[in-house]
């Protein structure tokens, strides 16, 4: 997908402004400055196999522009919010997934540790429900 800041020097700056600002984690494998494994990536978002893997497909899909998490998403969110999920649906498919969960942790008490947005892929073994 075409990076919508590409053709507007404004949307660039702004995007490279939130980058600086990412204290987190991932803000650091989205500046370069840890690595990480991906297998997607576009103007919008990237997508990496996760560190400490629950499954033997688990990928992380992240937004390039910083959202905190679901619950503090906004109505001008729901398009890259809708991208991310594509992108995780073609991410499966890639990994040769016919089944796969994809999850948000929204909060520390439902299990987010990392405060910036990221869609879990997991995927590769029956996956039990309800979850823990
Ligand atoms: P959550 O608990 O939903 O916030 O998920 C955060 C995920 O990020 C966990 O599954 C971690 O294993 C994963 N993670 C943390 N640091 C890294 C890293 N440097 N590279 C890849 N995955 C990571």
């Amino acid at each position: 997908m075409a990076d919508p800041a590409a053709d507007s020097p404004e949307l660039a700056a702004d995007l490279a402004a939130d980058l600086a600002a990412n204290d987190t984690i991932f803000g650091r494998i989205l500046r370069g400055e840890i690595p990480c494994d991906p297998v997607h990536a576009d103007g919008r978002c990237l997508a990496f196999r996760d560190v400490a893997p629950q499954a033997p497909v688990h990928i992380l899909v992240i937004p390039r522009r910083r959202l905190v998490n679901l619950a503090e998403a906004q109505p001008e969110d729901a398009e890259l919010l809708g991208h991310l999920l594509l992108v995780a649906a073609q991410v499966a498919r890639g990994q040769g997934l016919t089944a796969f969960r994809t999850v948000i942790n929204s909060g520390a008490d439902a299990g987010q540790t990392v405060f910036h947005l990221h869609v879990h892929v997991i995927g590769g073994r029956p996956l039990a429900w309800p979850p823990g």
